[in-house]
């Protein structure tokens, strides 16, 4: 059994490609590992930000965490904020972490070029994300292929604060990436990958018109100009949607469809838009009582929360020990 940890952003309502690519992964781990996933809210603000709407989109994520099979009793499910302690750890972190590989990082490089005055928390985000790991000396951490340089970064920190503080027994373990198979979903636009910020995705909790309303002007195979126009599957989005939402058998039919100009791109859209909203209702369903249950979600981050916590202050006081702060009440 591993102690793992997943931290994913609040963007309110998941989308089918952090199901696909995160989130089924999630459900799986909880099998034989000990769990820990947390929406990380506080990452949410290192650029400009929804004010009004960080709490709400909080409460979604959970809601959408819990309905696609997150289990409490299985996994610790809680916010980020409501853990001062990634906060403290992460300054105590910062104090070792080297400047020079925090300005290489690939998204903070590609992040800065928007910014005028780049904000600090832009460069020390990775700072906390190690900190989120290591406060619950996570030995895992599902992570997809862009997100290992921060994992990276997370390694070299513990080896840091362990050669600094913790030299006779290292205090945290070096967390090892699990690379979920590779599944980059791309989004509707079939261009970039599927992000809430591009506007090109699909919710997992949809109602079946709204998934066919956003199915309906996706991209596909740009051969396809008319309805007697073969195409290739392989390149088109809709086919590999086909291949996450649909039976092998509607899938080899799909591509024969498609390279025989045998029907139009429309009625390929309209199987997925069924297949998809068919797997998808499950969660549907659960997410409209968890809204409806608001209690529930309360008391199941409240109790994550409060676990959280209690392994947190454990990580610190030994933390704090090592570092060599005067312990309060000494
Ligand atoms: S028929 Fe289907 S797979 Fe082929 S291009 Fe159209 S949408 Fe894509």
């Amino acid at each position: 059994m591993a102690r793992v940890f997943s931290g994913i952003q609040p963007s309110g309502e998941m989308h089918i490609g952090n199901w696909l690519g995160a989130i089924q992964n999630y459900v799986a781990l909880q099998d034989g590992n000990d769990c820990l996933y947390c929406v990380v809210d506080q990452h949410a603000i290192t650029g400009a930000y929804e004010v009004a709407t960080l709490a709400e989109r909080t409460r979604e994520m959970a809601i959408s965490l819990l309905a696609a099979g997150v289990d409490p009793s299985r996994a610790v499910l809680f916010v980020q904020s409501h853990v001062p302690e990634h906060a403290t750890l992460a300054w105590l972190l910062a104090t070792i972490a080297p400047l020079g590989e925090l300005e290489r990082m690939t998204q903070y490089k590609d992040k800065a070029q928007r910014f005028e005055s780049v904000p600090t928390g832009l460069l020390t985000y990775p700072v906390l994300m190690a900190a989120d790991i290591l406060l619950y000396r996570a030995e895992a951490v599902p992570v997809g292929d862009d997100q290992v340089q921060h994992l990276e970064l997370a390694r070299e920190l513990a080896r840091r604060w362990n050669a600094a503080f913790s030299r006779e027994s290292p205090f945290f373990p070096e967390p090892q990436p699990i690379l979920s198979p590779a599944k980059r979903i791309m989004g509707l636009d079939g261009q970039s990958k599927m992000s809430k910020s591009l506007g090109n995705t699909i919710g997992v909790t949809e109602a079946p018109e709204a998934i066919w309303q956003k199915l309906r002007p996706a991209m596909t195979d740009p051969a396809r100009k008319t309805k007697t126009d073969p195409g290739t599957p392989e390149i088109c989005n809709i086919y590999a949607l086909h291949r996450h939402f649909s039976p092998p058998e509607t899938v080899e039919h799909v591509a024969t469809q498609c390279r025989s100009a045998g029907w139009g791109c429309i009625d390929c859209k309209k199987v997925l838009a069924t297949n998809m909203s068919e797997r998808l209702a499950p969660i549907r369903d659960r997410s409209l009582e968890l809204r409806g249950d608001p209690d529930t979600v309360r008391q199941v981050l409240g109790d994550g929360a409060a676990t959280a916590r209690r392994m947190a202050a454990e990580t610190m006081v030994e933390v704090s020990n090592r570092m060599g702060f005067l312990v309060e009440g000494a």
